[in-house]
């Protein structure tokens, strides 16, 4: 197949694109770079199934076709995508027009990476596909979940209006190699600075919650969902064990073996305090669930970091 992967030199799309590289697939890589690196995408570079476009899906694209589109361009870590709020609801709202147009025009099936985001701070716990969640529509992570949410509702509609082809997921917290060292998200913080013997900063008192993902189970769960028929989601895919961020940090230091304490700093505004999926959805209609448990994840995310 012909598969266009936006967002593809992200964390997760160059773990997305490897897997389908591997099972003979060719692959459009299409990124801005904007937090995507070269070198998650250089090991491809050879391949002649593997093509590379520098493209801002905010601008309209010609010339590529494609079976299948994997929409992942939008930055995912809170500190870059508030770095230019106006910039992230446009990559998820005009950029998601132009993909869904993409998508029409080619006649492909298309999967919109969502986000557990738009179940906000949860009331629900753990979070189901069917809860509408509990999102600050003027926020500072508004940009992000909101623009998540319209993305949803365009699919939605190009889904009904035009009899498109559409897959939605909903991806909880990921980690795993490949994670840019200043990303910012907690895992790749949290090692760093273990790594580097400095303090380990949790925001806040360290209890609110979050359920970690291993990358590789994620791509497993993306892909089962694209290819399957008949279902087009909304689907959460993530691991439903659930910890606090102070019991993160102190598996981190565990596993790492670090003389680092834990420092506190301020919670950020509209900090979601649980966050857990139901995966029941996903494993009835995909047959998938996680396999790789958070020691061995973090231990393979460790060894990453220790080589960069
Ligand atoms: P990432 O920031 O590593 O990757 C995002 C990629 O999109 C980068 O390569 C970036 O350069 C590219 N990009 C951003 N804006 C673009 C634009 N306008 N045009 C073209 N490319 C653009 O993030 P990630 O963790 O790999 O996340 C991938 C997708 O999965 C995102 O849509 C994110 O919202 C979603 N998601 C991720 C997580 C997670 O825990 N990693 C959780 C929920 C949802
Ligand atoms: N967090 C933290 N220290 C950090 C980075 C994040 O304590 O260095 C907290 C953050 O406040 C949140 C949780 O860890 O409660 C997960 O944050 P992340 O940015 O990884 O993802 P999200 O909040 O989008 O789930």
């Amino acid at each position: 197949m012909k598969i266009i992967v936006t967002g593809g030199a992200g964390f997760i799309g160059n773990h997305l694109i490897e897997r389908l590289l591997d099972r003979g697939d060719s692959v459009i890589c299409i990124d801005n770079f904007f937090t995507g690196q070269k070198k998650n995408i250089e090991r491809f570079l050879d391949n002649q199934n593997f093509s590379l476009l520098e493209h801002d899906i905010v601008q309209p694209l010609k010339g590529v076709e494609a079976d299948q589109i994997y929409n992942l361009a939008c930055p995912a870590s809170p500190i870059h995508y508030q770095y230019n709020p106006i910039k992230t609801i446009k990559t998820s709202t005009i950029g998601m027009i132009n993909m869904l147009g993409l998508a029409k025009k080619c006649g492909a099936r298309i999967l919109q990476a969502s986000t557990s985001e738009v179940y906000g701070d949860p009331h629900v716990h753990p979070q189901v596909e069917s809860y509408w969640g509990n999102v600050n529509p003027i926020g500072i992570r508004s940009c992000y979940d909101e623009g998540k949410r319209v993305a949803e509702t365009l699919c939605m509609d190009y889904h009904r209006a035009h009899n498109l082809d559409i897959r939605i997921i909903r991806i909880f917290n990921t980690y795993g190699p490949n994670m840019h060292p200043q990303d910012g998200r907690v895992v790749s913080n949290f090692i760093v600075e273990a790594l580097a013997g400095k303090p380990i900063t949790i925001y806040g008192d360290g209890s609110q919650t979050r359920s970690f993902c291993y990358v590789d189970d994620l791509v497993s769960g993306i892909i089962a969902m694209m290819d399957q028929d008949g279902f087009i989601g909304p689907v959460n895919l993530g691991n439903p064990v659930e910890f606090s961020m102070k019991e993160l940090a102190d598996l981190i230091i565990a596993l790492t073996g670090t003389a680092s304490e834990v420092t506190y700093m301020p919670l950020p505004q509209d900090d979601p305090k649980q966050r857990q999926p139901d995966i029941s959805l996903a494993k009835e209609k995909l047959n998938w669930e996680p396999t790789i448990d958070i020691e061995m994840g973090l231990k393979k995310t460790i060894e990453y970091f220790k080589s960069v």
